[in-house]
């Protein structure tokens, strides 16, 4: 396949493996920050590969697992008290809320569904004119554009029974907030590609001038990981700070103007808060007050109690780079994918389920219990 099989090349990966092997003579520590990158990252194996010297964290480019408990017992009580079809990707219905998740209110009746696409609520809202359809819409910038597209579209259809729960969370402002953390010892980030498509370039060169450190755009296949990782490396060992591009075959430095106009018609900027992080200050997209009907949190006016996270969980430190999955004491023992503690282990972007499912030798010692899976 033209643009994918190239960049899964076993000779291509050897090749950056050993250059960076030549390049790297310092300790460095890098950030990948999306959640896809980190499962590539072990499931390839990649870890393994790298220097010894080079060491990668991994960032809260997770969407669903950053999404507060709170707002998902919103979503379980809409399903299940206030008799709405609940609409939302698969990887959400998983996520344990304080009492249970989407997937736990579904067994037990409610109408909870599995869509790929927000569009394809639309449609089941104009299927079902006596029923609420709420699609519940978490996500980084890159499925914001969908989402704003499915409100612009129930209103030119003039649906009143069509909102969205939404939960959007914005890279820059989260890159930031791990850079402000006392504990952090990040000297380069592998920004995440396929936001870029959409936001272009431009808003991570004050990261770079702010904090004098490489950020390297890079996709998400092996060698588009190595050859990103080389790039930030080798600006590391010039004592260079640069913003660079690695993913030019997808990523313009304007990114999708179109799809940036459609998300400021629907969503306006707000504080918003980060699962196991706390509010950051101009990270996230709320449907617009003139667009309120569209709005779920709005329409249904629900309070729902702050419910506490699981003390044993330390996802904030996961997702802030601080702490790797198997040094938790939970990994692996009490929490798994099948049984998990904290949303890290639920998604498939999640760096603890990527961890539990693909991880080998650096986790053996912790993780004893896991040895034959691992
Ligand atoms: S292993 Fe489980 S309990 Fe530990 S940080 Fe990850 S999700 Fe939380």
């Amino acid at each position: 396949m033209k643009h994918l099989t190239e960049y899964r090349s076993v000779e291509l990966v050897e090749q950056y493996v050993a250059e960076l092997h030549r390049t790297a003579t310092r300790p460095w520590t890098l950030m990948e920050v999306c959640g896809g990158q980190t499962h590539s990252l072990v499931k390839n194996g990649l870890l393994n590969l790298l220097p010894p010297s080079i060491t990668m964290v991994h960032g809260p480019g997770c969407p669903v697992c950053v999404t507060p408990l709170n707002l998902i017992d919103k979503a379980v009580y809409l399903a299940e008290e206030r008799g709405v079809m609940l609409c939302s990707f698969g990887d959400m219905i998983r996520v344990p809320g304080s009492q249970k998740s989407l997937l736990d209110a579904k067994a037990a009746g409610a109408d909870v569904r599995i869509l790929y696409s927000p569009l394809e609520a639309v449609r089941l809202a104009r299927e079902n004119p006596h029923r609420d359809v709420v699609f519940f819409a978490v996500g980084f910038e890159t499925t914001a554009p969908a989402n704003a597209l499915s409100v612009l579209q129930a209103r030119q259809l003039g649906l009143k029974n069509y909102s969205i729960l939404a939960s959007h969370v914005l890279v820059p402002p989260a890159m930031e907030a791990v850079m402000q953390d006392a504990d952090t010892n990040i000297q380069s980030f592998l920004a995440a590609g396929h936001v870029c498509a959409i936001m272009g370039l431009d808003e991570y060169l004050p990261l770079v001038r702010r904090y004098g450190l490489p950020i390297v755009v890079t996709g998400f296949e092996p060698v588009d990981l190595l050859q990103g990782i080389l790039m930030a490396v080798r600006q590391l060992e010039r004592g260079e700070a640069r913003l660079e591009n690695q993913y030019v075959r997808v990523v313009r430095p304007e990114g999708n103007p179109e799809a940036r106009r459609i998300i400021g018609q629907v969503f306006e900027t707000v504080d918003r808060e980060w699962r196991g992080i706390g509010t950051i200050p101009g990270s996230g997209w709320a449907v617009r007050p003139e667009l309120a009907d569209f709005d779920a949190d709005k329409k249904f006016a629900v309070t729902i109690a702050k419910a506490p996270e699981c003390p044993d969980c330390i996802a904030g430190l996961v997702l802030k780079g601080i702490k790797k999955p198997h040094e938790c004491s939970q990994f692996g023992r009490a929490c798994t994918p099948e049984r998990p503690l904290g949303a890290p282990m639920v998604s498939s972007e999640g760096a603890c389920a990527a961890y539990y499912h693909f991880a080998s030798v650096e986790t053996q010692d912790v993780a004893s219990l896991q040895i034959s899976k691992l």
